[in-house]
């Protein structure tokens, strides 16, 4: 048996690629925001995760010049040894205070935080319970963890209950979930979950990849509820708002101290190079200076969404700027992506197993940088699409 039988004999995305419905991997050779430029064409973009649209604002771009020629284009090690810039320290004492924690710690990705964070913590006999949803860096970062992994259904709070309430008291335990979820753009009831994590003895960190910038007037979902102080650990990434790559951790001194010093996705792999982190920091000075950028976001997501309901699309319980089409099943949201493309909008076909088979769907995301001119477009291509297909009278 041949270990490469499996890559010799997997054919799924070679038959979508041949049928002409496949939509990953496309190169974008130009990206201007809003619209990317695909094969020559210009195509409307409702698909990114560039929510407050700093990826090619003026500022940002030069922050991150200026780095390059400061301090050239890489750190060449990790932080843990040789890749510590005064530029990391200043973003994590500005990043702490942002989010409301006493301290914060910056990783290269936002992946490397969830695996770093929860292998380190999570130890021999402890337990850390997932909701079913949540991102697959926190699936793997339970994994990678030597303590074990228990899944609620998503947003189930008597579920989780009665999970925590199984454990043996002596059982250390941490509870992991989105804030805003990545593929349905429901949120996570903060409030609830932190009542039963105390009730519970259990620590609650909250994925807030999809939330800093967006919710909270930016701070994140804790802010939005107004329990910034009752959640332990917020996790932020800087590939979506920051308009940069690479992720972050907050929370107590202590507890950022240990992490520091025990998470092998920080100390083994080398540190955010400075053009990175001067792009975050000048992404959190337009975030902390220009908060109205976060009410365009709404005004441009309200629109969509009173318009995609207006239009009959189902969207279930999204509440933020990731509104889902679902569509159903496979092909024929395969189909749907395929005819958003040809008429100029860029969306992401989400199937299986990212999400349960018979609720696939188109992933759209909207940016303050979104015109209303453009979101009409959007809807006037879904719409004809929709109709097309029978999802919609
Ligand atoms: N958490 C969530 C909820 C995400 O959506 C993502 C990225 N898509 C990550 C973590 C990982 O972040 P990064 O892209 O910085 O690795």
């Amino acid at each position: 048996m041949d270990i490469f039988d499996k890559a010799f004999n997997y054919t799924a995305a070679r038959e979508m690629q041949a049928v002409g419905l496949y939509p990953y991997f496309l190169p974008l050779e130009d990206t201007e925001g809003t619209e990317v430029v695909i094969d020559g064409r210009r195509i409307l973009m409702i698909g990114s995760n560039n929510y407050l649209g700093l990826t090619t604002d003026p500022r940002v771009r030069k922050a991150a010049i200026d780095a390059v020629a400061r301090y050239g284009t890489s750190c060449t090690g990790s932080r843990f040894l040789n890749g510590t810039l005064a530029l990391h320290k200043e973003a994590e004492v500005r990043l702490a205070k942002y989010v409301g924690k006493e301290a914060a710690l910056v990783f290269s990705t936002g992946y490397q935080v969830n695996l770093g964070v929860i292998s380190c913590l999570v130890g021999r006999g402890d337990v850390v319970v997932a909701d079913k949803d949540d991102h697959a860096s926190i699936v793997d970062g339970c994994m990678l963890a030597l303590g074990e992994m228990r899944r609620f259904s998503h947003n189930d709070l008597d579920h989780l209950d009665r999970v925590l309430a199984k454990l043996e008291p002596e059982i250390g335990r941490m509870v992991v979930v989105d804030g805003v979820y990545s593929m349905g753009g429901d949120l996570a009831p903060l409030p609830e979950l932190v009542e039963i994590c105390k009730r519970h003895s259990a620590r609650l960190m909250v994925d807030d990849a999809h939330s800093i910038g967006v919710m909270g007037r930016g701070r994140g979902t804790a802010a939005h509820y107004g329990v910034t102080d009752q959640v332990d650990l917020i996790m932020g990434t800087f590939s979506k708002s920051f308009a940069s790559l690479g992720g972050f951790i907050a929370g107590d001194e202590s507890v950022i101290h240990f992490i520091q010093h025990n998470a092998r996705s920080l100390i083994f792999s080398a540190s955010m190079p400075a053009s990175n982190v001067a792009a975050v920091l000048a992404a959190l000075d337009i975030m902390e200076n220009e908060p109205e950028l976060v009410d365009r976001l709404w005004q441009v997501t309200e629109r969509m969404r009173t318009g995609l309901k207006a239009l009959g699309f189902r969207m279930g319980p999204s509440c933020t700027p990731i509104i889902p089409i679902i569509i159903g099943e496979m092909e024929k949201t395969f189909l749907a992506w395929k005819m958003c493309f040809e008429a100029g909008l860029y969306t992401n076909a989400v199937v299986a197993p990212a999400v349960p088979p018979d609720q696939c769907m188109l992933r759209t995301s909207y940016m303050a940088t979104h015109t209303d001119e453009e979101i009409d477009r959007a809807l006037s291509i879904l719409g004809e699409v929709g109709r097309k297909l029978a999802l919609i009278d």
